[in-house]
Formats: C-alpha cells, sequence, structure tokens
C-alpha cells in the first residue's frame, strides 16, 4: 500500500483532538514534531498511530477492505484540506480518492481497467 499523501502536515496540526497523539500537542493542536517544512521530525520513528500502512496492517484490515480504509483516510484529508482553503491539494486528493480501485489488468496485449 502506497498513501497517496500530498504533504499538506494539516493532519499533524490537529494532534490535541486525539488520545493517543495528545502526548506531542505543543499547546496549540500541532505536533511538537512538525518541521518548518511540513514533514515529520521523526517519521522513521513515528508513532504506531502516525503510520497509515501499520494501522492497516495491524488493526484495519480486519475490518475493512484496503481500498475502504484508504478511501476513509483520504476523505479526512481532502476536508483538512478544504478547511484550510487548500484546494489545489484538495483537487489531488480528491483525484486519488477516485482513481483508488483502478486497477490495470493486463492479458496478453490487452489492458482493461477495474473498478470495484
Ligand atoms: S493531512 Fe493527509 S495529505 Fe496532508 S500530510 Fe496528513 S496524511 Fe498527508
Ligand atoms: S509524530 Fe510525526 S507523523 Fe505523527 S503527528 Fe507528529 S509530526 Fe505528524
Amino acid at each position: 500500500m502506497v498513501y497517496p499523501c500530498v504533504k499538506c502536515g494539516l493532519c499533524c496540526r490537529n494532534v490535541g483532538i486525539i488520545e493517543q497523539l495528545r502526548e506531542f500537542d505543543n499547546g496549540s493542536g500541532i505536533c511538537v514534531n512538525l518541521t518548518q517544512d511540513k514533514l515529520c521530525g521523526i517519521y522513521v520513528s513515528r508513532p504506531f498511530f502516525c503510520n497509515v500502512v501499520d494501522m492497516y496492517k495491524e488493526v484495519f484490515r480486519h475490518h475493512l477492505s484496503e481500498h475502504e480504509y484508504l478511501k476513509r483516510n483520504l476523505e479526512v484529508c481532502i476536508e483538512l484540506n478544504r478547511q484550510a482553503r487548500n484546494f489545489e491539494n484538495r483537487e489531488t486528493l480528491q483525484k486519488a480518492h477516485a482513481d483508488i480501485g483502478n486497477v490495470l489488468y493486463r492479458t496478453g496485449n490487452r489492458s482493461v481497467m477495474l473498478k470495484d
């Protein structure tokens, strides 16, 4: 799984409302590990809760298909960018959301687009 993150950093600016990440709140909801360039300063050792791929493997795969999981996460990212009025990011994320489930299926010389 590859998550189509646009690196807006908005999820890391809202940790105050997430119980598992509250300890990282700098007092205004922003994670103390978020860098000036909107990246995670502890990316390699970031909390399990921040790792979208591991969260799926360990927790959500028992409840959701990978496509559904990606879509639901993307819906949060889209909403955060809508609220921040970052329309370029929102459009990119909406396109990624619409593309999930499209699989290029090759049989011999033929390519078929499948949608779930
Ligand atoms: S809000 Fe979504 S797109 Fe933006 S950094 Fe977080 S995971 Fe990536
Ligand atoms: S630890 Fe890193 S990925 Fe997790 S909220 Fe903070 S900056 Fe974001």
